[in-house]
């Protein structure tokens, strides 16, 4: 479930990303085309401004030459006007020579053409009167009004096509006139056009110019079309004598929004944006599998028994499961800032969990630092909480620390259980092998004086009495009881000998099937109190030899038990309690409960010192006094009763105080019960 919602968010998160390249790339495509788009008519705009730099160039150039030729020719008829009749015509030859534009020059004394160059095809020029002919008859008005040259035009020409006329005044020497008379050049259009590159201009734009007459942006539109003008063209002033024109210039069809490669660009951003999707969307899919990965791990790694922990190259804490944090209660803090691994170690010394650190927190830390930074180390540790732990550290390939800490109380437990049943196993081998040896001894050291009783003092008294008076019987007689009192004192010792080591055998015996389980019971409804009597009536000669006094208290009662069993309980009760009691009383008490039938053995012996009580009823366990050292034994008879007593389904246990006296009581069932 939490899979799949994961699955649908990162859908989410990937349609979000392309919308958001989707977004961007619109943005910057769109920006990009508009700053492109100035940037491109900006470019334009300076190739045309230079178009008609060159433009302007050549024709100011053609005019200014042209207007030279017409002052020229005025000049030289100011000066001297026979030149008319003389050599004019020849000048002007030249001056029209392979390289002007001119077409013609009339010459018009008192404004009406009298002389034309070249004649040949001009000739319908001859005798026009300005004063009648309107159209051209402004500009010289003009012309003769600033006293200077002007360009007119363009104008029909009256010997047939379209031209610019440059007209120059000459003054006249008659104060009766102001003007002598005026002379012109006439500058076809079409070669004007021609020449000066106006009619072969670059296809991608239009030209047109205005200013008839040289009226400049005031002035009409004579060439091109007037739309040039409405299209934010670039504007350039044609500046000749006394006059302009203005000459607009701008790409045909208009101002392009977009450089010609606009598409190209548009197909790089598309292609663009579908690549930045392609990799945005990898990288999200690597990022959904790198997160689907490290959720898997962190499942796995929080799924383990053990803590784990692990720490980068730089000592930063990258991950830990909820085992690790466990063991120090939660109490520290071990991700939020990123935590160092000398910090977590410093707050955990701090936080007083760990009882080897109290007191001594900055040591410990460095112990632990010193760990920390061999390749592989493993520490065992005490939590305050009592758990141990073993934390087992190993470098990574990548220069990090991987932490495994396991807790290993029960181990600790069980070692510690071990060590104190191996310990208790070689004290009790060797008080076991003391005790053996002991009636061996006794029994070995008899043994050799009955195989040679010839020898004993006694056999060789009775041997000197019978060589020394053979009839005197009385002698003879004393003699052979003190021999056979002596040797019945040597066997009764070897027999006492013999007897324990037997009785010891049996214990170990009895122990090692009780602990295998092969000590089978055999139960039946018993008298108690005649059991305990037996008892009392068997130990009576033993505590009277103390001075003790043995008591019993009876009570009636019936009890569920193995009959032999219950008597070595007893017995071992009873025996111990004469063992260590040296005067005062042992006492027998019974109590009954509606299950359970509880015997209770009271001394007023040596008592048993707090620390050994819980170890008296362990296997080959004996307390460590003075009194035990005094008293012969084997540390297994409560063993022995302990297991005896939970066979039947009952418990056993003691209250004791040293110096005062003990209590050993024990419960058996009542018949019904086992
Ligand atoms: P043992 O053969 O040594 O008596 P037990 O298992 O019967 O072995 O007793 C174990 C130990 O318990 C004794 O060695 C002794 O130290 C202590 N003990 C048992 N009974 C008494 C008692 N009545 N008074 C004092 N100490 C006792």
């Amino acid at each position: 479930m939490a899979e799949k919602n994961s699955t649908i968010s990162w859908r989410v998160f990937n349609m979000f990303l392309v919308l958001v390249v989707v977004i961007l790339t619109t943005i910057i495509a769109y920006v990009y085309e508009r700053v492109d788009g100035q940037r491109y008519r900006a470019s334009l705009r300076g190739d045309l401004t230079q178009q008609a730099s060159i433009l302007r160039a050549t024709m100011e150039g053609k005019l200014a030459q042209s207007a030279e030729i017409v002052k020229t020719v005025a000049t030289l008829i100011d000066a001297d006007p026979a030149v008319i009749d003389g050599r004019l015509s020849m000048i002007i030859d030249e001056l029209l020579g392979d390289d002007s534009i001119l077409r013609d020059i009339a010459i018009a004394p008192d404004l009406v053409v009298r002389h034309v160059y070249p004649l040949k095809g001009n000739e319908t020029v001859l005798g026009l009167d300005y004063t009648k002919n309107r159209e051209q008859f402004v500009a010289i008005s003009q012309a003769l009004a600033i006293g200077a040259t002007v360009v007119a035009g363009p104008v029909k020409l009256v010997q047939g096509g379209e031209g610019f006329i440059i007209r120059t005044p000459v003054l006249s020497d008659n104060p009766d006139k102001q003007w002598w008379g005026i002379v012109s050049g006439v500058i076809n259009t079409s070669t004007f056009y021609k020449l000066t590159g106006l009619a072969n201009h670059s296809p991608q734009f239009d030209v047109a110019l205005r200013g008839k007459d040289g009226t400049g942006a005031n002035g009409a539109v004579f060439y091109g079309s007037d739309a040039v003008f409405r299209n934010d063209p670039v504007l350039t002033d044609v500046i000749f004598p006394n006059g302009s024109w203005q000459m607009a210039i701008a790409p045909k069809g208009g101002w392009p929004a977009h450089p010609p490669n606009f598409d190209h660009t548009r197909l790089i951003f598309i292609l663009g944006a579908l690549l930045t999707i392609f990799f945005v969307l990898t990288a999200s899919r690597l990022a959904q599998k790198r997160e689907q990965a490290e959720n898997l791990l962190a499942s796995a790694v929080d799924a383990v028994d053990a803590g784990l922990a692990l720490f980068d190259e730089n000592d930063y804490l990258v991950a830990c499961n909820s085992t690790f944090q466990s063991y120090y209660g939660g109490k520290i803090n071990l991700t939020n800032p990123r935590r160092r691994f000398i910090d977590i170690l410093k707050d955990i010394a701090n936080s007083k969990t760990i009882p080897e650190a109290i007191g001594r927190e900055e040591e410990w830390v460095a112990e632990r630092i010193h760990l920390h930074r061999q390749a592989t180390s493993s520490t065992e540790r005490l939590l305050g909480d009592g758990r141990w732990i073993r934390i087992e550290e190993r470098r990574t390939p990548d220069g990090g620390t991987a932490t495994v800490t396991v807790d290993i109380t029960a181990l600790k437990k069980a070692k510690e259980q071990a060590e104190q049943a191996n310990r208790a196993k070689t004290e009790f081998l060797n008080t076991v092998t003391h005790e053996l040896r002991t009636p061996l001894t006794v029994i070995l050291g008899f043994t050799p004086l009955l195989a040679n009783s010839h020898k004993l003092p006694s056999a060789r008294k009775l041997q000197e009495a019978l060589e020394k008076n053979p009839v005197d019987a009385q002698a003879i007689r004393r003699c052979a009881d003190d021999l056979t009192e002596e040797i019945s004192r040597y066997a009764s010792s070897m027999d006492k000998a013999g007897r324990h080591l037997l009785s010891l055998i049996n214990d170990i015996l009895d122990l090692s099937k009780a602990e295998s389980g092969l000590l089978a019971l055999n139960p039946s409804a018993c008298q108690r109190d005649r059991i305990v009597q037996e008892i009392v009536e068997q130990f009576q000669p033993t505590a009277e030899g103390k001075g003790l006094v043995l008591n019993f208290e009876p009570s009636g009662s019936t009890i569920m038990a193995d009959r032999i069993r219950l008597n070595q309980i007893l017995v071992n009760l009873v025996g111990n309690a004469l063992k260590f009691t040296d005067y005062g009383e042992i006492r027998i008490t019974t109590e009954d409960d509606s299950d359970f039938v509880k015997i209770c053995v009271h001394d007023t012996g040596c008592g048993i010192p707090k620390e050994s009580i819980t170890d008296i009823f362990s296997v080959f366990t004996q307390a460590d006094n003075s009194d035990t050292r005094r008293a012969t034994g084997t540390g297994l008879g409560l063993a022995i009763s302990r297991k005896l007593v939970e066979l039947h389904g009952g418990r056993i246990w003691v209250e004791s105080e040293p110096g005062k006296g003990s209590t050993f009581c024990f419960t058996m069932p009542k018949p019904g019960r086992a």
